[in-house]
């Protein structure tokens, strides 16, 4: 094919080429190829006309990939989810609307912000933003984006925690395994009709320290996690990512009860199995690996639980607010230390 080259200054014919270039990134070298065409006469380079290719924008975006930042048009859809401008979005973060605008263009995104426009993937994040910032907006703009968050966690209660983990495709944080929402519900009833067993009480803690050992002793013993979730770092301890929103919607649909329970003047609530698990589901090898973690780990308190987890590099070489990497998996110990 022939392009203008514009050192020959006419048309010439051109060869595709790939080149290959290292991008330094906040001090991090990323290589990049490029698409480009080469002129047969004078070696220059050439832009693809109808996929013109700019170098400085690849390597963002592998830089993001590799950070497990929002990429830009993700930063688009999860504003627009929301109805949101991008004056509503400055309004309800903090972050300027030139910054703003300049992250959804291309730009490369701070941490810091990565964090608070990641968290407004759960309509409760934006929920409490939009309660602090009420002051911010009009009447009108407070009912419509209000109505979007209803919207979201009434339509298919369900299908809200698929979007959730969907939103997660890098195999490092879904342990080797796409999310499933089959799994991890039958993951989670089953842990609590086998907790009603065993008489013991199930709380929110306990629940969410079991599922992290359960999904990453798998990764750790046959490098696949059991529900393909996404762990994050929080105060508390190694979580579910959106944990109560999780909970929430199976009380929702009726696949787990929530009881008030009373101790010495303290409510605490316990949650309860309203429907058998779907056990088959799960591998022989699994079903094995999971009874025998709920048989280890149950009988510790939430407190006790929540030390052990503490101690985990999962948790103790990861930041406030970060995903959890599988690989941490490796080094669990908590449970041989049972
Ligand atoms: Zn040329």
């Amino acid at each position: 094919m022939k392009l203008v080259c514009p050192n020959c200054e006419k048309l010439e014919l051109v060869e595709p080429y790939t080149h290959k270039t290292t991008i330094n990134v906040k001090n991090e070298p990323i290589q990049v190829e490029l698409k480009l065409y080469r002129c047969l006469e004078c070696g220059q380079l050439i832009q693809d006309p109808k996929n013109p290719q700019d170098e400085l924008d690849i390597a963002y975006r592998i830089y993001r990939q590799r950070h497990h930042l929002l990429q830009p048009e993700e930063i688009i859809a999860i504003r627009k989810t929301y109805d949101l401008s991008q004056k509503d979005l400055s309004n309800l973060t903090g972050i300027g609307i030139a910054t703003i605008n300049r992250y959804e263009n291309g730009s490369l995104q701070n941490e810091a912000h990565d964090t608070i426009l990641s968290l407004l993937k759960n309509p409760e994040a934006v929920k409490e933003l939009l309660d602090k910032n009420k002051d911010k907006f009009s009447e009108e703009k407070i009912a419509s984006i209000t109505k979007k968050i209803y919207e979201l966690y009434k339509k298919d209660s369900l299908k809200n925690i698929e979007l959730i983990f969907e939103r997660y495709n890098d195999k490092e944080l879904t342990g080797n395994r796409p999310f499933s929402l089959k799994r991890l519900i039958s993951l989670i009833s089953l842990i609590a009709n086998k907790l009603k067993e065993k008489n013991i009480e199930l709380t929110k803690t306990k629940l969410n320290k079991l599922l992290f050992y359960i999904d990453f002793l798998s990764f750790k013993q046959n490098n696949c996690s059991i529900t393909g979730a996404v762990y994050a770092h929080l105060p508390y301890g190694p979580c579910l990512e959106s944990f109560d929103t999780v909970i929430s919607s199976l009380v929702e649909e009726n696949i787990l009860g929530v009881k008030e329970v009373i101790y010495q003047d303290k409510s605490y609530e316990v949650l309860e199995p309203l429907k058998e698990p779907q056990t088959d589901i799960f591998n022989p090898d699994e079903l094995s690996l999971i009874e025998s973690t709920i048989e280890k780990l149950s009988f510790l308190s939430a407190k006790e639980l929540s030390e052990i987890s503490h101690k985990e590099k999962a948790y103790t070489a990861t930041k406030n607010g970060e995903l959890i990497e599988y690989s941490f998996a490796k080094y669990l110990q908590g449970v041989e230390d049972v």
